[in-house]
């Protein structure tokens, strides 16, 4: 990678959320929707944090990290006062009393046993934690999530555990080659996203469809996607230590 001092780094910031701003904006109107109502999330992993305070100045309302740890380092830097956060990595048990009070929403849930654990921690701490279930919806053994068809009998176990408010669905989709694939991968994901909310279960709200990242936000959104976490689009290349 080409390296580039924090000046150049900040602007590149800059017009990488012009750009992308511009694109959720045409996908959204594509959809029949408009850009307010698609929001977009920076993912700030392995990101330092001025720059991610830097696009935070630059109208980022929403900020997601993957690990625990790295969060709570970074968070008393973070100008969080009108930016939310959310956890997007996978979750170990040990680590929930530590996130639990600290996020908004945890969207990595994909198991029955740690929204148990989020959700007793919570009542623990007082709050309410917003989840998202996340969905393998590729069925790739390398990653977490309900499949598909499991999904609405395990949501309908965890919105029985209190401390805990469903608030929707979030996937990692698959490398497609073919457009057609990877929007039918995300058509699928809308379907159950649908399907469950008329479904009307007490404490599943189906209001957050969070789908698409750097590589395949547009196609996220012209499926129905309405949280896109888009990452290495808006701060570069990641550089892991
Ligand atoms: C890293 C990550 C992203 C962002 O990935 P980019 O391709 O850099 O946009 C989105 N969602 C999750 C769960 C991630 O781990």
């Amino acid at each position: 990678m080409v390296w580039l001092s924090d000046d150049e780094r900040f602007s590149a910031i800059e017009e990488n959320l012009k750009i992308i701003n511009d694109e959720i904006a045409q996908a959204a109107v594509k959809s029949g929707r408009t850009e307010n109502d698609v929001s977009l999330m920076a993912v700030t992993k392995t990101v330092e944090s001025r720059f991610i305070n830097h696009a935070i100045g630059n109208g980022i309302k929403l900020i997601g990290e993957n690990k625990v740890q790295e969060f709570l380092l970074k968070k008393d830097e973070l100008n969080l006062e009108g930016c939310k956060a959310h956890l997007i990595g996978h979750l170990q048990s040990n680590k929930v009393k530590k996130i639990v009070g600290n996020v908004d929403t945890i969207q990595s849930v994909d198991s029955v046993s740690i929204a148990k654990e989020i959700g007793k921690r919570s009542l623990e701490a007082g709050v309410t934690t917003n989840v998202l279930l996340e969905v393998n919806v590729g069925n790739e053994e390398s990653k977490f999530g309900f499949s598909a068809d499991e999904l609405f009998e395990r949501a309908c176990e965890i919105a029985e555990t209190g401390g805990i408010s469903i608030n929707g669905l979030m996937c990692v989709a698959p490398i497609c080659e073919k457009e057609a694939e990877i929007r039918a991968i995300f058509s699928n994901m809308h379907r159950m996203f649908i399907d469950i909310g008329a479904k009307k279960i007490d404490n599943i709200n189906m209001s957050v469809l969070s789908m698409g990242m750097s590589g395949d936000y547009k196609q996220a959104i012209l499926e129905g996607a309405n949280l896109v976490r888009v990452g290495s689009a808006i701060f570069g290349a990641r550089i892991y230590r």
